[in-house]
């Protein structure tokens, strides 16, 4: 067995519960990338079993503290305590993550389900290495279909891993039907962004729903998340979204589920909020759900900057009364900056500003205590007064 020493930095890191031990916390490393290895302490004391990648930046990821060597067993049962962990949900959904990577114990792996179909992710040197034996596992547990390994990430760059999509088992069609609440949707699985749907969004269009009514704007829409699983709650919607393909999916999506309010419009947010604003419209639910706009620490100031701007423009086209369903996706803003951004846009609209319900991802993308990377969601439900 190969094994890699780390520094008492990193030793410290994973007594405190985190998985990963970066680069420069990696004393000596006898081991080739992507293979699974023994962590031993700069004293010499076995640590556990990790994952190791010679490229990235994060050069260990812990699989367990056990003094035995991992098994294929040992994934196989994490990939069905994650499957489970998902059917004691009751999710009212086809399609939803089945695993969510180290939160589930199963770093770097992702699975989501689209019905009878599994896209997968393998997104460190050591899950791509094992990738034919979690297909088996997959296999064994819920006989799909199809699997499709969806492994284009940019990240998989940061592992010198090559970006390609490809069919690993049975086949897997260029349209999946599934269902989500009340809602039938066409999902592109080989290239619709993310894996297909914005499955962590979920239960948050489940909650807004409770709060829609009168006319709706569904901002960074996608292909109608929101617009659709609200549209039976509100009198009028529009939906933007600068993507052309994605406006084309909304009004598909719309036809199909006979909803005849939704109008979809592909223009930038930002000068879509201003026009709106100009022409004097209001709306009495607004939805803002933005790409991440701080993908690293460095953009984090430019990010709030963008929050804080739609925030102001959504808070001033709100009616009194009216609901903001305002989401950030960006890791590195935190919650208590998304909140000082929310407070500020307020005091800026002369808007006073009630907190109904602070979310985060649906509960199929768990977020373990000990990783923060793993809450990256946040989800406030506003209320205009
Ligand atoms: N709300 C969606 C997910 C949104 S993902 C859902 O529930 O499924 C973010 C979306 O923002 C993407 O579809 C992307 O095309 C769009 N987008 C990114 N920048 C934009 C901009 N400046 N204006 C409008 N849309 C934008």
């Amino acid at each position: 067995m190969t094994t890699v020493t780390i520094s008492p930095r990193g030793e410290e890191r994973l007594l405190n519960g985190h998985p990963w031990i970066y680069r420069s916390d990696v004393a000596k490393a006898e081991a080739g990338g992507g293979e699974t290895v023994q962590v031993r302490s700069s004293r010499g004391r076995p640590l556990g079993y990790a994952l190791y990648s010679d490229r990235s930046e994060i050069a260990i990821r812990l699989l367990s503290r056990d003094a035995e060597a991992p098994t294929p067993a040992l994934w196989r049962q994490r990939i069905a305590d994650a499957i489970g962990y998902r059917e004691s949900l009751n999710i009212d959904a086809t399609a939803y993550r089945l695993v969510h990577g180290d939160a589930d114990r199963l770093p770097s792996l992702i699975v989501d389900r689209y019905g009878d179909y599994l896209v997968l992710q393998t997104l460190s040197q050591g899950t791509d290495r094992l990738l034919p034996g979690i297909v088996e596992a997959l296999v064994a547990l819920l006989q799909p279909a199809g699997i499709l390994a969806r492994n284009d990430p940019r990240v998989r760059e940061l592992e010198g891993l090559e970006r390609r999509v490809e069919v690993v088992h049975g086949t897997v069609p260029e349209m999946i039907e599934v269902r989500e609440g009340g809602v039938t949707y066409q999902v592109d699985p080989y290239r619709g962004q993310k894996t297909g749907l914005f499955l962590d969004q979920r239960e948050n269009r489940e909650a807004a729903r409770r709060y829609a009514h009168g006319r709706l704007l569904d901002a960074f829409s996608y292909n109608g998340g929101f617009a659709l699983a609200l549209a039976p709650a509100c009198t009028e919607v529009l939906a933007v979204d600068i993507s052309e393909d994605a406006v084309a999916r909304i009004t598909a999506n719309a036809a199909r589920n006979q909803l005849a309010n939704i109008q979809a419009r592909a223009m930038n947010v930002f000068d879509e909020l201003r026009e709106l604003e100009r022409a004097g419209s209001r709306f009495d639910t607004i939805v803002l759900d933005p790409p991440a706009f701080a993908k690293n620490k460095a953009s984090v100031r430019k990010a709030l900057s963008g929050y804080k701007e739609i925030n102001l423009r959504a808070l001033k086209l709100l009616t009194a009364g009216g609901c903001l369903v305002t989401c950030s996706c960006s890791y590195n803003v935190s919650e208590a900056d998304f909140a000082d951004v929310l407070a500020s846009a307020a005091v800026d609209a002369h808007a006073e500003v009630m907190v109904v319900e602070k979310r985060t991802q649906g509960r199929d993308h768990p977020i373990l205590i000990t990783i923060p990377e793993t809450y990256y969601l946040k989800c406030f439900i506003l209320r205009k007064l």
